[in-house]
């Protein structure tokens, strides 16, 4: 049915790559591009073979012209960009040049403010809508599933959503004293960041950590929850029409938390360059090579994640409550394509984006956030590609 360009070669990448090759009717050939062509060829390496056709190539995604040079010669139907925040916009500027989809699975971030908002990607609507392409923003886990979550409670169970509680849970131990579970750079800029949540109409910021609570999971238990803000936050405020208020909880282990203060109080989390023997570095860039690989963790995690949106609100005149939620199990997935469960729940969403676009379901010019579709053929996908969900029409809710 379709080509596919994957930009970027980590942990979410593989998982990308390996689902694709599971549905070679929709991804017929894929090109597997990023900064490091080894990493690419690694992958291909591994799937050669089966019905999708693999090939490689290298490219710098801040460079938009190498992208448009690279798009011209694939012809890929659509470009699923797996690399980093810092380069969703010249990926999409080369999209726009050469007329074709875009899917990501984070929003754009200048690599000098910690600061991700939408702002920047919201604004290539019309220039979208005059190329009659589609972009679809933030086909992730979360974002992503939790949006088509909340679409989905929208469409299905409620006349009025009042309140989101997203609760992205992590129970896995990986044994290492310290590492992330997904690119530390772009992790530690997330948490040591100002948390926020959005009441009556208005974003409030709170300190980081500073507001905790616990919540006893399915299938997990009771962990330690921490406010932080969250960029779904922004586009379901927009999308959930009279939403009065979203709040994203995080689990961390104490153990996180005392290693991330130390690291901050040191000055390794900084972003501000430094003068080090004569050449400039970032603090947290440095951090980042001496930390774990994310793509390492996959044969050590154990135990599960809990990623869902608790809900509450009214229909059919009544008060109403509703969660909705995955649990993934590390080893599962690791067993399953070689990675443990934050990228296979980053990843598996991001090719069933691709896929409602390449199919057509999905196919409408302008730039989207995910809430913004029919979420009913995405969420029968998540059952059908590893991804399954379960309901609670009575959760415990969050004061
Ligand atoms: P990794 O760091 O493992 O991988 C990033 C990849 O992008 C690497 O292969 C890297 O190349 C490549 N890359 C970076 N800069 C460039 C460039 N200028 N040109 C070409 N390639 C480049 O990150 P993850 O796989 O963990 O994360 C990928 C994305 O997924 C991130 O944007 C992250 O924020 C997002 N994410 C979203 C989640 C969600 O639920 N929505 C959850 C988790 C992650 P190299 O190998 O050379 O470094």
């Amino acid at each position: 049915m379709g080509k596919a360009l994957i930009i970027g070669a980590g942990g979410v990448a593989s998982v990308v790559v390996h689902k694709c090759c599971q549905v070679p009717d929709v991804f017929e050939e894929i090109c597997i591009a990023s900064r490091t062509k080894s990493k690419c060829d690694a992958l291909k390496e591994k799937l050669d073979g089966g019905k999708t056709k693999i090939q490689t190539a290298q490219v710098d995604a801040d460079n938009v012209e190498e992208l448009i040079a690279l798009i011209n010669d694939f012809k890929p139907d659509i470009v699923i960009n797996v690399a980093l925040p810092y380069q969703d916009l010249t990926i999409m500027d080369a999209c726009l040049a050469t007329k074709v989809d875009y899917l990501d699975t984070a929003n754009y971030e200048p690599l000098d403010t910690a600061k991700f908002e939408y702002k920047w990607q919201w604004a290539y609507r019309e220039k979208f809508e005059e190329a009659g392409i589609t972009a679809l923003l933030g086909s992730g886990f979360d974002p992503g599933v939790t949006g088509v979550f909340s679409a989905y409670a929208l469409k299905h169970h409620f006349d009025q959503i009042d309140s989101i509680d997203i609760v992205d849970a992590n129970a896995g131990d990986h044994g290492y004293p310290f590492a992330t579970n997904f690119n530390p750079e772009i992790n530690i800029r997330e948490v040591t960041a100002n948390g926020s949540y959005y009441e009556n109409g208005k974003f409030i910021e709170t300190e980081p950590m500073s507001i905790k609570r616990v919540y006893d999971l399915p299938e997990i238990g009771p962990k330690d929850i921490y406010l932080l803000h969250h960029e779904e936050l922004e586009s379901l405020a927009i999308n959930i029409p009279g939403v009065k208020r979203i709040r994203f909880w995080m689990t961390f282990s104490e153990n996180y938390l005392t290693h991330l203060k130390v690291l901050e109080n040191v000055g390794m989390t900084s972003i501000e360059p430094i003068n080090f023997e004569g050449k400039e570095i970032v603090p947290l860039q440095f951090l980042k090579a001496v930390l774990p690989d994310p793509a390492s963790l996959g044969p050590r995690t154990k135990g599960k994640t809990n990623i869902g949106c608790i809900f509450q609100g009214t229909k059919d005149g009544k008060p109403k409550t509703y969660y909705v939620y995955n649990v993934c199990d590390h080893q599962e997935c690791y067993r399953e394509v070689g990675s443990q469960a934050i990228s296979y729940t980053t990843g598996v969403p991001a090719m069933i984006g691709a896929m409602m676009i390449l199919t057509g379901k999905w196919k409408k010019a302008g730039v989207y956030n995910i809430e913004e579709f029919d979420p009913d053929p995405f969420m029968d996908a998540l059952n059908q590609y590893g991804l399954p969900w379960q309901e609670s029409f009575d959760p415990k809710l969050i004061d």
